[in-house]
C-alpha cells in the first residue's frame, strides 16, 4: 500500500463519520417533527379547534411533556382560566 493510497482510505472514513453524523442531525429533526405532527388540532382544556391562523400560532400555548412524548394545547380563554386559577389560590393564601 502506498502513502497516496493510504490517505485516501483516511479520507474515506472522515466522510462516513461526517455522514454518520449528518443522520443524527436527521433523525434528531424526525423526531422532532414527530413531536410537531402530535400537536392537538384543538384545545387540550375545552376542545375548542384551534384555528390555523398566524394570531392563533401567537396566542395558543403548546406545552410540550418530553418525557410522557405528549404535547398540549390550549387556547388564550383557558390560558387565562388557568392563569386565574394560580392567581384564586394565591389569594387564598394570603388572606
Ligand atoms: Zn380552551
Amino acid at each position: 500500500m502506498d502513502k497516496k493510497h493510504a490517505k485516501k482510505i483516511k479520507r474515506a472514513k472522515k466522510k462516513k463519520k461526517n455522514r454518520k453524523l449528518a443522520q443524527d442531525q436527521q433523525q434528531q429533526i424526525t423526531k422532532q417533527m414527530n413531536m410537531f405532527d402530535r400537536l392537538p388540532d384543538k384545545c387540550s382544556a375545552c376542545s375548542e379547534e384551534f384555528p390555523k391562523t398566524r394570531e392563533a400560532h401567537m396566542t395558543w400555548q403548546v406545552v410540550v411533556y418530553n418525557q410522557e412524548n405528549r404535547v398540549s394545547l390550549f387556547c388564550p380563554a383557558c390560558q387565562e382560566k388557568a392563569k386565574k386559577l394560580v392567581d384564586g389560590e394565591k389569594n387564598e393564601f394570603n388572606a
